[in-house]
């Protein structure tokens, strides 16, 4: 590989919104044959919206939103920001005290007095807190439609699911069917439950999925993949995606996404558009077939 036709490689790279790491970046993007795509921020927009407060008996749902969101607004989750979005809309947020960050199972902290969880229902189960069976049910229902659904809680009780909902970048559709016609098998990979993952996955066009995988379950679904001979690229923003960006082949961040993803991948899509990672593919291989 001459450096200079990798050089001009890179330089092209940049025309497109494709910030390459170092010009060798091109070389091991030659043998890849699987594309994993982080779901939230990397396939959809990431930005979501609370679109329902579905509440347990005799629960309030300004209190709900006033508790939730507090503690929300302490997270960069886009679940949390549609969260505490709408609920700084509603009224002044308490403070939070002790606030923690589970990782892939949702938040918690004080916020007047109570004791708060918002996150995903093993959250809530492991402090012995469950969602009473409707309630249960209407969170499946809108998980089944597609949305996400996060349970909230306080002082030992099940009290609300928020319903948000994020939607598929259009130009998303477009970088599967282009990732597809160059041999490419993507994989949907998240932490989001199976109802929603399958739901986006067939709106893009993707047939495999891995779904309600905790953070290091990323790396771990990376390797595993690897370990069956397929050579690896994945696409991510977010922090909980950084080992695994780490670990694949080859790592793609987004340019809208967090910076300690960026600083794991070897290549950034600047404009966060999933169909420059096709672009860096094709690059790649015509880079190297100027130099073989
Ligand atoms: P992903 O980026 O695929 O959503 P994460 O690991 O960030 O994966 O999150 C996994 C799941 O954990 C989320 O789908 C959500 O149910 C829950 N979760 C994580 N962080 C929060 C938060 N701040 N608020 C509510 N739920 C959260
Ligand atoms: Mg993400």
């Amino acid at each position: 590989a001459t450096p200079t036709a990798l050089m001009v490689g890179t330089g092209r790279g940049a025309q497109l919104g494709i910030l390459i790491k170092g010009p060798e970046v091109l070389e091991s993007t030659r043998r890849v044959d699987t594309v994993v795509l982080d779901k939230t921020g990397t396939v959809t927009t990431g930005r979501m919206e609370l679109v329902d407060v579905l509440l347990a008996p005799d629960q309030d749902r300004a209190e709900v939103l006033r508790l939730a969101g507090a503690l929300e607004h302490s997270s960069e989750h886009p679940i949390a920001q549609a969260v505490a979005r709408a609920a700084s809309e509603a009224g002044k947020l308490p403070e939070v005290e002790d606030f923690g960050n589970v990782e892939g199972l949702g938040v918690q902290g004080i916020v007047d007095g109570h004791a708060v969880l918002v996150g995903r229902t093993k959250l809530l189960e492991e402090w012995s807190q469950y969602l009473p069976e409707e309630l249960a049910h209407a969170k499946e229902h809108a998980e089944a439609e597609g949305s996400t659904a996060v349970a909230v809680g306080w002082d030992g009780q099940a009290r609300a699911v928020l319903v948000v909902a994020d939607t598929v970048k259009p130009t998303s559709v477009e970088a599967i069917v282009q990732l597809k016609s160059l041999g490419l098998r993507p994989v949907l990979l998240t932490g989001d439950n199976e109802a929603v993952a399958m739901k986006v996955a067939a709106e893009v066009g993707i047939d495999e999925v891995i779904a309600e995988v905790l953070p290091a379950g990323k790396v771990d679904a990376v390797k595993k993949l690897q370990d069956e001979g397929r050579v690896v690229a994945m696409v991510g923003d977010g922090v909980n995606d950084a080992a695994a960006l780490a670990q694949a082949d080859l790592g793609l961040s987004m340019g809208t996404g967090t910076d300690v993803a960026i600083e794991a991948s070897d290549l950034t899509l600047v404009r966060g558009d999933l169909r420059a990672a096709a672009d860096a593919i094709r690059l790649s291989r015509s880079t190297l077939r100027t130099i073989k």
